[in-house]
Parts: C-alpha cells; structure tokens; sequence
C-alpha cells in the first residue's frame, strides 16, 4: 500500500545515497520539502559564501527531483508538525545532524511527531561512524584523535554500504502552499556572489566531477603533495560534503576500489579528522563557541579591529598571509595549509581571539561546517583537543619558503609585489631597497609594512601562553 513521507532535506542534498529519502520510495508516495531556518546557526547557512552556495545546491537538488522539492521559511518545530497534518503523511524521514542544539530539538520533533501517530525516523547520511558508536573501553568519547581513528573508528562496525539514486520517486501530489526558492533570499545582492562562485560546479554532478578530477589527478601524490598550495593535490570536495552532495560513506567506498597507497590512508585520515570534528561537537556541548581547554578562558586575546580589518582584507604585509586571506574571499576557499598560517598569523601573532578568525571564515568559505571550522580553528589555537601545542607558532616566511618556493600561490593573489625576485617574494620588508626600487615598489604605497614585526610578535605571543600556563598551574 502507497503511503505518503514527508523527506525533510537539510545538509544532504542529494539523491544517491540518502538513506531518508530511499526509505521514503520504498514506503510510496515522497513529499521534498526544504524549511530555511534562519535561527539554527548549526546547520543554516549564515555566511556570505555558504548562502550563495546553498541557493545553487537546493536549484541543483530540485531539478534532480523533477522540481517537486517545496520550499519553506521558519521554524521546523512548527512546520513539520502542520505540514503532516495538513498532507496526512504516514510518515516523516530525514538523515541526522549532529550538533548537541539540533539533536535536542530533532528529538522533540520527533516526539511531536510520534504522538500525532505519525512514523518519524532519522537516518546516519553524513558520518562514517556515528559519535556514540565510538567511544573508550570507559564508555568515556576520545580527546586525541590517533586512538579515536586507529582503536576506536577502526574497531567500530565498518561504514555502512552506500545506497543508490532511486530509479524512480512517485511524487505525492498535494495542496499546499509553499515557497519559491528565490523567495527565501539566498543570495545576497552584491556582485561579488557571482564572482566567488566561478570556479564551482554545485551539486551532486559537481561533486562526482572534482571527485573524478582529483582521483585522476589528485589523489596519487596527495600525502605530501596536499600541502603545497599551488598544486592540484587536494580533492576541493569540501563543500560538497559540508551541503551533503556527497556522502562521505560514497567516498569511503570508492577508495576501497582504490590499489591501497600512503595517499589512500591519508585521504582516509583526513575523511577521518572530519569525523573527530563532528565527534567533538557532538559529545562537547559548548565546542563551538567556547575554549576546549577551559584553562585558556584566562588568555588575555587582544582587542585591535584595525589589525583584524587588515587581516580580513589581506593587507598585512605578509604576503603568503595576505594571498590566503585573498583566496578566501576571491573563491569562497582556501588551500589548508594556508589556513594553518593565517589561523596562527591571527591568534599568536596578533593575539586575537580564535572565534573572531572563524566568523569570518564562517562568512566567506563556500565550505563553512561548523564541525570542522571550530574544531580546526581551536586546533590551530592552541585551546581545542589534541590541540597544537601553544608553542607552535608559524613562521609565515619560512612556511612559504617550504611549500610555495617558487612563489607561484603569492604571485596569484598578491600581484602587486610578483615582479619581486623569488627570494624577497615571501618577505618583502627584507628586500634592499635597490631592489624594490628596481621593480618599482615602494613598501607602504603599492604594498602594505607588515603589520608587526614577526620575532617580536611571536615572543609577545609566547610570554602571554607562559603567564597563562603559570597562572593556570598555581
Ligand atoms: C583554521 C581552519 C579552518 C577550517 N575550516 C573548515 C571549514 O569551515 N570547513 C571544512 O570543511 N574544513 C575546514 N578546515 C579543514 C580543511 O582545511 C578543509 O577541509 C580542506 O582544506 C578542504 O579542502 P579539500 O576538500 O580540498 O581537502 P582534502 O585534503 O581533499 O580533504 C578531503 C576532505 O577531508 C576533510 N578534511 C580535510 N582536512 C581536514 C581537517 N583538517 N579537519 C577536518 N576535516 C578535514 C574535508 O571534509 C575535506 O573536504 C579548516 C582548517 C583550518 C586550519
């Protein structure tokens, strides 16, 4: 007997391999529908980037399915509940989200739901490992990520087997009344959205595509090659798997048809670090907004919105600094090890506040997830779990002398200053002053002074980690 699902989609856009919706066509009759809640900083877009990117991903989603996906604004506790009601759905199937906030309330909703009688289930669409399926011999979740990776994923039950696109939905046809998609007002009205979404092919074809190009061309060479910025060694599959495009257990399952390589258990450990990342969200309440190590809620960040202006805007006077920030907001993304140096750049020699670098990541990344973006930027920090030590600091120049020596990733973003000769190009501030004038660059007009002195500012940075530590121990 046909029986009408309501599928609530949210960050898996996509039909293959999307458990909610295979168990909807299995049951009958399938209602899409998309609620935009603009109150759930977990899972909403709420960036710049990562708007103009869902806009494109829901377009992409509905012409997969036959455009029957309904739109709608507001609250999902309310929504969902009226809209079974008003459709006389049997049932209401969506794929989990894992933040602590969202799994509160999908419970409620689901309860809600159960009490009118009607069948609500989640589904695992977006981790390898669900977060209570790995935990210590304790029961107690892992804080490093080795043991949580090599003891705790590796003896958990293997990832699920993927599922297939549905070779055919039947569409439930119903009165309802429901939005366009341009009227939930995605896309911000600037040119710039345009502009950043140029070298982006959005959804599921998109992302079998750069999965096709970086398995051609990517993915043999990626352990060392991943960390030179202007290589193609990286996959660029992140915000395909932050909106859902793809699954992760998709790519799991195509490196298993993979001949085994360093590069493919590397691969698999980074798949592995967005695991952690969700991990640490789920189990860790306040993750994303406050210090994992509670010690450094005593850190004494600085308050200097010019300096956090100018990095935003890639006019520090650190070049490799600079091109990051610059590829940031000219692409939606940036290259990770380059978010390494301008993570460090921010918090140590700057000595801002990690969460004000990941607010403006979140506005600018098409690939914005706020798993991975907190947990890496508390990474980076010093203050996050299996954190970088405090006394890892970064040097930008010598960081660009090792993995862009010829410069060609600061001659792509930080044009004014690519006539300079390779060895002044990631620290033009020690260039002679023959030499900048001999490609006619006078440092402070056509390019900035850097913003602090590098040796200063890391001793600066290193003698507020030591107060701390010895505030902190007495
Ligand atoms: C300060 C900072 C902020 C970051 N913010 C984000 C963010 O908002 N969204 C995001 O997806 N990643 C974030 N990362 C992690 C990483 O930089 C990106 O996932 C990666 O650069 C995406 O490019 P790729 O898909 O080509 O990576 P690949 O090297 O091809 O990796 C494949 C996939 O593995 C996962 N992955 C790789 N590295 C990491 C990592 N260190 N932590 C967690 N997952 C990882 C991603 O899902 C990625 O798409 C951040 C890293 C830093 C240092």
């Amino acid at each position: 007997m046909s029986e009408l699902s309501i599928v609530w989609f949210r960050r898996d856009l996509r039909v293959a391999d999307n458990p909610a919706l295979t168990k909807a066509v299995e049951m009958g009759g399938v209602l899409p529908i998309y609620i935009y809640d603009e109150t759930d900083t977990d899972q909403s877009a709420k960036g710049s980037a990562n708007s103009v990117w869902l806009h494109q991903s829901l377009k992409s989603l509905n012409a997969s399915l036959d455009g029957k996906l309904r739109f709608f604004n507001g609250d999902p506790e309310e929504i969902l509940p009226r809209l079974a009601s008003e459709v006389s759905a049997k049932h209401v199937f969506w794929n989990r989200f894992y933040t602590p906030h969202r799994v509160t309330v999908d419970e409620g909703i689901k309860s809600a739901l159960q009490e009118m009688g009607v069948d609500a289930k989640s589904f695992n669409g977006s981790l390898l490992w669900e977060p209570w399926q790995v935990t210590k011999a304790d029961g107690s979740p892992y804080k490093v990520f080795t043991p949580f990776y090599r003891k705790g994923c590796m003896n958990a039950q293997r990832p699920r087997a993927t599922l297939p696109a549905p070779e055919q939905v039947d569409f439930a046809e119903v009165e309802l009344a429901s939005q366009t998609l341009d009227a939930l007002q995605l896309v911000p009205n600037m040119p710039w959205t345009s502009e950043v979404m140029k070298g982006w092919t959005v959804g599921e074809a998109g992302a079998r595509a750069a999965w096709g190009n970086f398995v051609d061309g990517g993915l043999d060479g990626y352990k060392k090659g991943r960390d030179f910025p202007s290589k193609a060694h990286v996959s660029r599959l992140s915000p395909h798997l932050a909106f859902g495009e793809v699954s992760p257990h998709q790519i799991w399952a195509a490196l298993e048809h993979q001949t085994d390589s360093e590069d493919v258990a590397h691969f698999k450990s980074e798949l592995a670090w967005r695991e952690f990342s969700y991990y640490l969200l789920f189990h860790f309440d306040e993750f994303a907004t406050q210090n994992f190590n509670a010690k450094f809620d005593r850190f004494q960040w600085r308050t200097d919105n010019e300096a956090l202006l100018k990095w935003q805007q890639g006019q520090t006077g650190i070049p490799i600094v600079d091109a990051g920030m610059r590829e940031l907001w000219q692409t939606g993304y940036m290259h990770n090890r380059v978010r390494m140096i301008v993570a460090s750049f921010l918090t140590k020699n700057l000595m801002l506040d990690w969460r004000l670098g990941a607010d403006w990541f979140e506005n600018c990344l098409v690939d914005a997830d706020r798993a991975n973006n907190r947990a890496s930027w508390q990474w980076v920090a010093g203050c996050g779990a299996d954190a970088a030590p405090y006394f890892r600091i970064f040097n930008p120049v010598t960081q660009s002398e090792k993995f862009d020596a010829a410069g060609d990733y600061i001659r792509q973003y930080v044009p004014e200053i690519s006539d300079l000769p390779d060895k002044y190009l990631a620290k033009p501030f020690e260039a002679p002053s023959n030499i900048l004038r001999q490609v006619g660059i006078q440092l402070g007009r056509d390019y900035p002074q850097p913003l602090v002195d590098l040796k200063k500012s890391r001793s600066r940075a290193l003698d507020a980690f030591a107060a701390l530590k010895e505030a902190t121990e007495s």
